[in-house]
């Protein structure tokens, strides 16, 4: 079925004008609810993924060392980023009242972005389950027998098959081919080489194409159906994927009290997610909004050439429209998030959960990149930094938001909490051309 014409589109839904010319936007969500809800899903889903992690721990401290000091969790900081703070106030010529916190996603460990909760959960939870069906393992037994050459042989009888922009099969690859399985990872053309090396090193497989996410994610899945002993990764359904990225939200409520950081009715709680397909932010923000409930905003930000989750939201329809279907090309630096249609299920669930999307120019994602590093020295990938213009729009263009909601009193009591999705894995090299980019089109060497 062919979508809709861009000039109806456009007619009916006014705002799309301005993602179809590339501008930067805040867009409000005016189905946010207090409390939000869904039938799609429950935190019951989120209790039983947090239980799962924990029955792995003792095999992942044995197959990654470097999980010995967390006893097996895998999990990242939280980091105060004054400097940063600083530095974006000046660049963007305003104050931004509050705490800046990083979530520190680029350095959790085993694969350095925020995919090693989603992608590494739902490969454990799969390996658990035909572990259990063969009769192999009970769930009460120690999960270090996983390590055994007997499991892996008998994993290496077994597929598992995904399709990404790069993270997601990186996290996929690693913890597969670690277990014993066969891995294929379908790559997007925007997946970075040094992705598809590491992972061929790995021994994964790694088939490249030619087109963007979707057509690589639907490949994927077609070929995998053919095989029964293959499992796909469905990053645009997977429930299993979005309990894993939701297991954070009741850690990070773990942290916030160790460090006194209070959400309630006088200290609102603001979070800024990156999103791609949506899976990551999606699970992250169902958590947040299910434990702070009304004190939590949570806004999504994407590229400008690739608003898919902005427009599936604004229009309410989902994965029936494409970016584009509005003209856009899909291309930006930002790897992880050049996706141009968004998860449907997500979109779904985030109805009344979310408080608003906002588009970023890549110009920006290099901009930030310089000045995190000039000032904290901190490296994320480019996709990472889209959180970080997030209290920027909400200064700029979040005025009516803050009002509406009785906000604007309360924001020097504000946490900001930007949610870092990637980074820690990119080699130096790579860094360095980052850098090179910063020079040549961040703004503030325009
Ligand atoms: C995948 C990814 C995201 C977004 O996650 P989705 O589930 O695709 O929405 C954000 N940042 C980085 C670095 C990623 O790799």
């Amino acid at each position: 079925m062919k979508n809709k014409l861009k000039h109806e589109l456009l007619n009916q839904f006014p705002r799309l004008n301005e993602l179809a010319n590339k501008d930067t936007v805040l867009w409000e969500n005016t189905n946010w609810e207090k409390k939000a809800s869904t039938n799609l899903f429950s935190m019951e889903e989120v209790g039983e993924a947090e239980e799962t992690l924990k029955r792995f721990s003792s095999y992942l401290t044995v197959a990654f060392p470097e999980l010995l000091e967390s006893k097996g969790l895998i999990e990242s900081s939280i980091q105060e980023i004054p400097l940063i703070k600083k530095a974006l106030e000046k660049e963007f010529d305003l104050l931004i009242p509050g705490q800046f916190i990083l979530k520190c996603d680029h350095a959790l460990p085993i694969s350095g972005s925020i995919k090693a909760r989603g992608g590494i959960f739902e490969v454990l939870r799969h390996a658990e389950r035909l572990a259990i069906a063969s009769g192999r393992l009970t769930i009460e037994d120690n999960y270090a027998v996983l390590a055994t050459e007997d499991f892996q042989t008998f994993f290496q009888q077994y597929t598992i098959a995904v399709g990404s922009t790069g993270n997601l099969g990186l996290s996929i690859g690693i913890m597969g081919k670690k277990l014993g399985f066969n891995v294929v990872v379908h790559m997007s053309s925007d997946a970075k080489e040094w992705k598809k090396a590491l992972l061929r090193e790995k021994g994964a497989t790694v088939i490249e194409y030619e087109a963007d996410y979707s057509v690589a994610v639907e490949q994927g899945r077609r070929e995998a159906e053919q095989d029964p002993m293959c499992h796909f990764i469905d990053d645009e359904n997977s429930k299993d994927l979005f309990a894993g990225y939701a297991v954070a939200a009741k850690r990070l409520k773990t942290q916030f009290e160790k460090t006194n950081i209070t959400v309630d009715n006088a200290h609102p709680l603001f979070v800024y997610l990156p999103c791609g397909v949506g899976g990551g932010p999606g699970g992250v923000a169902y958590g947040i909004r299910e434990i702070f409930g009304e004190h939590a905003h949570i806004f999504f930000a994407e590229p400008v050439a690739s608003p898919c989750m902005t427009m599936g939201l604004m229009t309410g329809l989902h994965d029936e429209i494409s970016v584009e279907d509005i003209g856009l090309d899909n291309k930006t630096e930002a790897d992880g998030l050049a996706v141009g249609r968004a998860s449907k299920f997500v979109g779904k669930v985030m109805e009344t959960y979310i408080s608003g999307c906002y588009t970023v120019k890549d110009e920006e994602l290099f901009t930030s990149l310089g000045l995190a590093m000039n000032s904290e020295g901190l490296f994320l990938e480019p996709s990472a930094h889209a959180g970080m213009f997030g209290p920027i729009q909400l200064m700029k263009n979040g005025q009516n938001y803050l009002e509406k909601h009785d906000l604007v009193e309360k924001m020097e009591q504000a946490t900001h909490i930007v949610w870092a999705t990637g980074g820690s894995m990119v080699p130096e090299e790579m860094r360095e051309e980052y850098m090179a980019k910063v020079v040549r089109v961040g703004r503030t060497n325009d």
